[in-house]
């Protein structure tokens, strides 16, 4: 460290304390990574608040020393937004992870940003509420970063992504302002929606360090329906068959033969029936569940599928949903190397988009694994190269047509995993000039010195 770092750290320990500053290289380690698969970008130190005030305080004294600052949750980030590009120090929230309050009345959880988001769930749930967003990643993700980047999953496609839930947060600018955005309403129309322009806002506006989130009662039941299909047309035509069903799904999401061979079946102990498979899942009364999922059965039936499994019970479900909640993970044990896109096109066009991510990795010569929210046109395609330089090159080849192809079909550059480091480059081909100095003079206004998460989400002018 310089000199100047370390009078930093010397004015951050003394406000903070010594064991808030972390500066080992063996403990800056694995900050120096997250799972966009780039880096390593190790940080100078990294700091741990345990304090909102804390918080403050150290952003504060970094804008003092101009010190880039990156905030970072538990960094299953999939763009690279918790990496410390420009080096300078990593803000970690591991250390203020309350649960401050869960309001039955209001129906409202009081939340620190470091509160991994199954423990919230299974804390609301316990007491008959209930916190939709389900990031895959929801057992090691938190709740600060779930803001950051919007995250959606599985029940996004009922429920909607992160921003439905958050009506209120605690956030300090850079320079250690404290804003407290929205509150608990569930209807509030007075001025600009702040709180709304901090969701998805990736930490380059503010840190976050309170969060007030929106509860709904716990649904009384849960069903799901997996179909296997022999070929993957008729998997696509059974999701348009669903989606107008009127069944109510909370969650459709389709998976294709790579995926199902390197992820899915071993872990869910299902047979290799066919090319495809859909699972379906939806919530309500008990009364209704058996019918509602004997009908989506028959649906998927009516288009071809070749092996039906339903569930209704807790263990049944666990069962279909553990190849798929552990499909990205699969994934990378067999590829490490895997390239993850994200895109997203309007929900009719799905089945062009996932045509196209196979011809493209035909036309490319790599292997290419793809499922998805097919619920909500969110697809994960994954390119499954062996080495770090073939890697590299599919990033500027296949990635970057599928991409462009995305975008021709009127979609976008991600659903879920943000801009980061990684999008950054698309952003010109996806915003116009106009839109994109809108956001850099909003960058700007909130973080004028430029410290807060810096080189993410907006590409250099
Ligand atoms: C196996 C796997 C499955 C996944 N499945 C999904 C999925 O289904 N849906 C989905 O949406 N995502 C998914 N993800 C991506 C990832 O888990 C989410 O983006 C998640 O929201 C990141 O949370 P985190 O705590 O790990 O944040 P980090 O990776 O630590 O940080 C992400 C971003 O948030 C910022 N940030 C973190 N905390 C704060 C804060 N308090 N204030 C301001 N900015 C902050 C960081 O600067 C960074 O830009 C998956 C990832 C993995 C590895």
């Amino acid at each position: 460290m310089t000199a100047h770092m370390d009078r930093f750290a010397a004015a951050v320990e003394h406000h903070l304390g010594q064991k808030a500053v972390v500066t080992q290289p063996e403990r800056l380690e694995r900050l120096a990574v997250d799972e966009s698969g780039e880096g390593p970008y190790p940080p100078l130190a990294a700091i741990y608040p345990t304090t909102p005030d804390q918080a403050r305080a150290c952003l504060a004294l970094a804008s003092e020393f101009r010190v880039p600052v990156t905030p970072r949750g538990a960094g299953t980030g999939k763009s690279g937004g918790a990496l410390a590009v420009q080096g300078g120090v990593i803000l970690g929230t591991e250390r203020m992870a309350r649960i401050l309050d869960i309001d039955e009345a209001d129906m409202v959880a009081v939340v620190e940003p470091g509160v991994i988001t199954s423990v919230l769930q299974e804390e609301v749930e316990s007491r008959g509420l209930f916190y939709p967003p389900d990031p895959s990643s929801l057992e090691s993700c938190t709740i600060g970063g779930n803001l950051a980047e919007n995250a959606g999953g599985p029940r996004a496609m009922k429920y909607g992504v992160t921003r439905r839930f958050i009506l209120g947060a605690e956030v300090s600018l850079m320079d250690g302002t404290k804003m407290e955005l929205g509150g608990r309403n569930l209807k509030d129309v007075s001025g600009y929606d702040l709180t709304s322009l901090m969701v998805g806002s990736e930490g380059t506006l503010a840190l976050a360090t309170r969060l007030q989130l929106r509860l709904l009662a716990r649904p009384r039941t849960v069903g799901a329906v997996w179909a296997s299909f022999p070929t993957f047309e008729a998997a696509g035509r059974a999701v348009s068959a669903l989606l107008r069903s009127g069944l109510d799904l909370r969650c459709l999401e389709l998976i294709d033969h790579a995926s199902l061979t390197y992820g899915v079946l071993e872990t869910s102990g299902l047979a290799a029936q066919g090319k495809a498979a859909l699972l379906a899942e939806m919530d309500g009364w008990e009364e209704d569940m058996t019918p509602r999922l004997a009908e989506a059965g028959q649906v998927c039936e009516r288009e071809g599928a070749v092996d039906v499994n339903l569930a209704l019970d807790a263990a049944s479900l666990r069962r279909l949903w553990s190849g798929r909640r552990h499909l990205s993970d699969a994934l990378k044990k067999s590829h490490p190397h895997k390239l993850s896109e994200d895109v997203t096109v309007p929900v009719g066009r799905v089945g062009q988009m996932m045509s196209e991510a196979w011809a493209i990795g035909t036309r490319h010569d790599i292997e290419v694994a793809v499922y998805g929210h097919a619920g909500d046109g969110n697809l994960h395609v994954n390119f499954l190269p062996h080495s770090a330089g073939e890697r590299q090159t599919v990033e500027q080849t296949a990635a970057a047509e599928l991409i462009k192809t995305a975008l021709d079909l009127g979609g976008t550059l991600s659903g879920e995993h943000g801009v980061g480091l990684t999008k950054r480059a698309w952003m010109v081909l996806r915003h116009g000039p106009e839109e994109l100095s809108m956001m850099r003079r909003i960058k700007a206004s909130w973080d004028p010195v430029g410290l807060l998460n810096p080189g993410k989400l907006l590409p250099s002018p």
